[in-house]
């Protein structure tokens, strides 16, 4: 795979940066001329990874949350999240669809449920007590510049 671009930034699991980061994320993406449908999608699913380092990975705490995006020759983008925080006992089991570890806080158990539907490809590495690193690839729609 054949890397054309590459972007990185850190930034604190405030929720306050769900938003920079989709939009950062967006930002980025643009580059590969995607819909406007594409745009949602990659911006919903980036906010939800970030959402559950926020949330989850550093509950009551704050720590340092890692984004990098690639831009793959094909049309692929590739964004991975990064957190070190509390990790993931169970992968499997926390992927699947309305599984949560705070119902009490009227989490519905989708994130990653949306993530896998409006990506290509999810995947999901933690270690617990190190933290967890989620990765999103997407292959866009070609453009007609591309054709
Ligand atoms: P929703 O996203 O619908 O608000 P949710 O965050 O609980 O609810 P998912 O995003 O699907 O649902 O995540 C499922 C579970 O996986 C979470 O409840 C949490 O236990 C665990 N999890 C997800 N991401 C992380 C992370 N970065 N660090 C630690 N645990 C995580
Ligand atoms: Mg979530």
């Amino acid at each position: 795979m054949k890397v054309l671009n590459e972007m990185s930034v850190n930034f604190e699991s405030r929720s306050v940066n769900e938003a920079f980061a989709r939009t950062a994320a967006a930002a980025f993406a643009a580059q590969l001329d995607p819909t406007v449908a594409e745009l949602n999608e990659i911006r919903t699913a980036v906010s939800e990874a970030v959402t559950n380092c926020v949330v989850h990975a550093y509950r009551d705490t704050i720590g340092i949350i890692s984004m990098n995006i690639r831009i793959a020759e094909g049309n692929i983008l590739i964004v991975k999240i990064r957190d070190r925080g509390c990790g993931i006992e169970d992968i499997p089991r926390a992927m699947e669809p309305l599984f949560t570890t705070s119902p009490e806080d009227e989490r519905a158990g989708l994130g990653f449920a949306v993530m896998q539907s409006f990506t290509d490809k999810l995947t999901v590495r933690s270690k617990p007590g190190k933290g967890t690193t989620v990765t999103l690839e997407k292959r866009l729609s070609p453009r007609l510049s591309d054709v």
